[in-house]
């Protein structure tokens, strides 16, 4: 069976390597030294200025809300993972959805300042597959407002933007490491940002809101990243460069197959962007088959792609009833849920493998 991902894993050695130190210290979470050393080498990676490790994404995203002290309405997208939304509602607040840019399926700026309100608190859009968003206008309205801007950048890690990360884009920028990630620790996350105080409250909100031995400004829980965890990230950043490679390779190949069949849209190439090649979506518009045919055929052959992101989040039964929860407010987003595929996607993929999976599709 060839599934949609496939962890990246370093050779065993090298990750038994890195762990004995811990036999030795005892030390198995709290800010250890892998903990500390992965800060540091992922701080250089990114080029961001600072940066707090966490135990998923998820907890990230929703203490980087918290952080920032957001209480109100929050202007995202509904095409994206659960987790972003789950996690502005989880904190006491209220999505707002705005379309997606039809090209690049991130949040369209266009339809943004509409949507802007006085009870706006901030702006969470999502770097989708890997594809950064518009940052320089969704920052030219988030200023003119007065509005923070915190990207979900889960799926963009390794991408540059004229040799900047995407960590460095907006007030905060949160990653996920989970294990079927570009880069994972198996579980992991991060909030990278610019102010020191907010990366303060975030390592206090990670650990039950306790800032020193006898002071506990915050109502925190328990999101800290544990030392075999920071192991791993070590050990696969250093294999990361040549991960993304052969991700291109794989990218590439799929491209030579498909590009130019009429009623499949590709992923588009972003000027000046080093991308990281994480997904490779394709939608089914106006194709001989519906995705949700294709998606039959290639299970029926023992390929399993996905339907991401189908449903909305807007469409999701826990939101059933919600106002502002209608998927008929974002049509483009509606559209690509329905038609998009992204097909297996990992280092490892046998090129032969993608042949034949688009040989299926083209039959
Ligand atoms: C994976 C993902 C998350 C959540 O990250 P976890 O590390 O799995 O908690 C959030 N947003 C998006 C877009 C994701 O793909």
């Amino acid at each position: 069976m060839i599934n949609v991902t496939r962890s990246s894993m370093p050779p065993f050695e090298e990750y038994c390597d890195e762990i004995r130190e811990l036999w030795n210290s005892h030390w198995l979470t709290n800010m250890g030294c892998k903990h500390r050393e992965l800060e540091a080498e992922l701080k250089r990676f990114l080029g961001c200025e600072e940066l707090a490790l966490f135990t998923n994404g998820h907890l990230a995203l929703e203490n980087v809300i918290e952080a920032f002290g957001l209480h109100g309405e929050i202007i995202t997208t509904p095409f994206t993972f659960a987790s972003t939304t789950h996690a502005i509602v989880r904190c006491g607040c209220t999505p707002v959805f705005c379309d997606i840019d039809p090209v690049t399926y991130t949040l369209n700026p266009e339809k943004l300042e509409a949507l802007i309100s006085e009870k706006t608190v901030a702006i969470l859009p999502v770097h989708v597959y890997g594809n950064l968003c518009d940052v320089d206008r969704i920052g030219a309205i988030a200023q003119k407002h007065g509005l923070p801007v915190i990207y979900d950048a889960a799926h963009s890690f390794g991408v540059f933007r004229n040799g900047i990360s995407s960590a460095c884009f907006g007030d905060a920028a949160m990653f996920s490491f989970h294990a079927t990630k570009v880069f994972n620790t198996v579980e992991g996350g991060a909030v990278c940002c610019h102010s020191g105080e907010v990366r303060q409250r975030l390592c206090d909100l990670k650990n039950f809101g306790i800032h020193d031995e006898e002071n506990v400004p915050y109502v925190g829980g328990n999101a800290k990243m544990n030392e075999f965890c920071a192991a791993m990230g070590l050990c696969n950043l250093r294999h990361l460069e040549e991960e993304i490679k052969k991700r291109r390779l794989v990218t590439e190949r799929y491209n030579k197959n498909l590009s130019g069949v009429a009623g499949l849209q590709l992923n588009a190439r972003q000027e000046g962007v080093k991308p990281n090649y994480a997904y490779y979506p394709v939608v089914f518009d106006g194709f001989r088959l519906k995705r949700d045919e294709v998606f039959d055929r290639l299970k029926a052959e023992g390929i399993v792609p996905r339907k991401y992101f189908y449903p909305l989040t807007s469409a999701f039964a826990c939101y059933r009833g919600r106002p502002g929860f209608s998927t008929a407010e974002t049509p483009v987003a509606e559209r690509v849920a329905a038609n998009v595929l992204t097909l297996p996607m990992y280092a490892d993929l046998p090129l032969e493998t993608v042949d034949r999976i688009c040989s299926l599709i083209l039959e």
